[in-house]
């Protein structure tokens, strides 16, 4: 065997008992106890620590242009900050430029990842420039290994699209197999608040909470959940971050709505408080949806224990706060929206089972298996089984970490969670049977992650 792991505790999304893995050929060929590992290329031994799929996250920007920028991580450093995280596939979104269909964007995007990216990476379409060339050729896009979407609600005069465009994107793309996710906020909402307080001359970074506030959210995830109902459809809300939009994903759900919803980790730290930091340090919490209130953070822990939201995903989007955050100074307008989170996400939730908040299965269902079985991946990815991709995660439950932004991988110069010890780390990580991650530092060259064809929705 290439690789045998003894002596660990597996934890899947439903199933938590000790045993060895043998591996082969890049995937999981045996589990049992007592495997015998003489002759095994590599042997680890993973005594008192926990081994878990590794992480799924479908939800990252790397190497593509926003607000008059360009993101500081592109596929090789996002993907060793991923990696350094217990990350092991990502699903990254395709900017699809003005005058170009989505299929070029793909073309775009392949050869910025292929020999650079460290984990397997599959790709979201994204709809900027909706035209009817665009609508006739999303149906195509699962041959092409894609088999989700994203559109734009919100970002008036840049990438929003009006409630016809999207009911018509909703039937067309899911009867191809196709998953939509929706950006949902109030575009003309948040656009005449964000011009008021603007003429008001509140600037500061605080006030982007302001200019969107929770309805903003909540109304555009109501209307686009009715638009799926309508249709009969599912339908994916991307970045969920306060209670009033799980309330209508719920609502809707009651209704028989698939509605699905995503939070990701940022939700689950922090508040408007932290972009009213001194000076224009809040810049660094400028993500959209933004930061809530002080009680959305345990009401999105309770959603995501109860299934009202179904995983956690990053949303890593990196803009280093010297020289472009600080293109917004004196127009929060002008802020590039995101933030890394890329590394800290199997961490940051992990914290959740150390207060009690989630149950350790949970956690990996959280991390790992649902993206899995929602994004077409499942079980060759997002499980430890026979058969499945040797992508596994030794997490050592009693190691700390101080998280500085020297102590990431991330290039980007700095992390939103800086000063805080988050308790379990991953040690060691696989990904089809190769050691890529030892002792939290990268290993092993550029490259080794493929591209995932993914299967349809619902297949
Ligand atoms: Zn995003």
């Amino acid at each position: 065997m290439d690789l045998v792991v003894k002596n660990g505790t597996i934890v899947t999304a439903s199933d938590t008992y000790q045993a060895d893995i043998g591996v082969q050929d890049e995937r999981i060929v045996q589990i049992g106890q007592g495997l015998d590992a003489g002759g095994a290329a590599r042997v680890i031994d993973a005594r008192g620590k926990y081994v878990i799929p590794g992480g799924i996250d479908p939800h990252s920007h790397l190497d593509t242009p926003s607000m008059g920028t360009y993101m500081s991580d592109d596929y090789l450093t996002g993907t060793i900050a991923a990696a350094c995280g217990g990350t092991t596939s990502i699903i990254n979104f395709c900017f699809q430029e003005k005058g170009k269909s989505i299929h070029d964007s793909l073309e775009h995007y392949h050869p910025r990842a292929k020999g650079r990216a460290v984990v397997d990476y599959g790709f979201h379409g994204m709809i900027s420039d909706y035209n009817d060339a665009v609508a006739r050729e999303i149906t195509s896009l699962p041959e092409a290994g894609v088999t989700s979407i994203k559109l734009f609600m919100a970002y008036r005069g840049a990438l929003m699209v009006d409630d016809r465009t999207l009911v018509q994107t909703l039937d067309q793309a899911s009867r191809a197999g196709i998953l939509v996710m929706v950006h949902a906020e109030n575009g003309d909402a948040a656009d005449l608040m964000q011009q008021r307080l603007m003429a008001e001359g509140k600037r500061d970074p605080k006030y982007h909470a302001v200019s969107r506030p929770p309805r903003v959210e909540a109304e555009a995830t109501g209307r686009a959940a009715a638009l799926a109902e309508v249709v009969g459809v599912p339908i994916y809300f991307v970045h969920v971050s306060c209670e009033e939009a799980v309330e209508e994903i719920r609502r809707a759900r009651v209704r028989g709505v698939r509605a699905m919803g995503e939070t990701c980790t940022h939700y689950l730290y922090f508040t408007e408080d932290d972009l009213d930091r001194p000076g224009f340090e809040g810049a660094k919490w400028v993500y959209t949806p933004p930061a809530r209130k002080a009680h959305q953070p345990p009401a999105l822990w309770h959603a995501l224990a109860n299934g009202d939201l179904i995983l956690v995903a990053s949303d890593h989007c990196s803009f280093n706060f010297k020289g472009q955050k600080e293109l917004g100074l004196g127009d929060f307008t002008k802020i590039p929206n995101g933030a890394p989170g890329i590394e800290e996400r199997l961490m940051g939730v992990y914290q959740g089972v150390v207060e009690g908040k989630i149950g350790l299965n949970r956690w990996v269902d959280l991390v790992s298996t649902t993206a899995a079985k929602t994004f077409g991946l499942y079980p060759r990815k997002g499980t430890i089984a026979v058969g499945s991709d040797a992508d596994l995660v030794i997490w050592d439950p009693n190691a700390e970490l101080k998280v500085t932004q020297s102590a990431l991988h991330q290039n980007v110069d700095y992390t939103l969670y800086e000063g805080r010890t988050f308790r379990g780390v991953p040690q060691i990580v696989t990904l089809r049977g190769q050691v890529i991650v030892e002792n939290r530092q990268h290993v092993g060259p550029p490259g080794t992650g493929r591209f995932l064809a993914r299967t349809r929705w619902g297949a």
